[in-house]
């Protein structure tokens, strides 16, 4: 199995890209986000605890998506793999992964990195607040917290997947197209 990682600061175009990925690819798309947002729909006691976190700009628990995963990883079904997309998003998610496919006789395949510079990501998300209408894209001071949040706990992420060689960086600015083709011709390597 393959296992990717979609990578990247919030509103540099992870969800809009994975669409074409996982179809090209024949992957199962597993985003953390979108999954905590139906836990959140659904009411679930889980959905409380994130939605709190979620609108405060803040991560929810390492364990709480950790978990998430680990049940999606066991419905692999008629698929070539998996395109994770908002996870790990600290250090500690990113071991946790490893030690986690490590158990599996698995390992991640790639780190495919959307980068865009902070100015064009709050665009982004004023962009998309008026379109998806998600609480956590609305408020500036918010938006603000997620930025710096991805700075200092996601980041160092892509230190850790550089260091062995499976990190690999394009670049997230120009429209849907272009970037998508800059994926696919990474991604036709693998
Ligand atoms: P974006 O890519 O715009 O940041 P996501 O849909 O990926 O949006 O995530 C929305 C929110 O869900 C995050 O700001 C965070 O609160 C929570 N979240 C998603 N993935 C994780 C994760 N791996 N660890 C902790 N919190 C997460």
């Amino acid at each position: 199995m393959k296992y990717y990682i979609l990578f990247g600061p919030p509103g540099a175009g992870k969800g809009t890209q994975a669409g074409a990925m996982v179809e090209k690819y024949n992957l199962r798309h597993l985003s953390t986000g979108a999954l905590l947002r139906s836990e959140i729909a659904a009411g679930t006691p889980l959905g409380r605890q994130a939605k709190t976190l979620i609108e405060a700009g803040s991560l929810v628990p390492d364990e709480v998506v950790e978990g998430m995963i680990e049940s999606q990883f066991n419905q692999a079904e008629g698929v070539d793999g998996f395109l994770l997309d908002g996870f790990p998003r600290t250090i500690a998610q990113a071991e946790s992964l490893d030690a986690l496919l490590n158990r599996r006789g698995e390992e991640v395949t790639a780190v495919v990195s959307i980068m865009i510079p902070d100015t064009l990501i709050r665009e982004r998300i004023t962009h998309r607040a008026s379109i998806e209408g998600r609480a956590d894209d609305a408020r500036p001071e918010v938006v603000d917290n997620r930025i710096r949040t991805y700075h200092e706990k996601t980041e160092p992420v892509a230190a850790y997947y550089r260091k062995d060689g499976r990190y690999y960086e394009i670049d997230g600015a120009g429209s849907i197209e272009e970037v998508r083709g800059r994926i696919r011709s990474l991604m036709d390597r693998f």
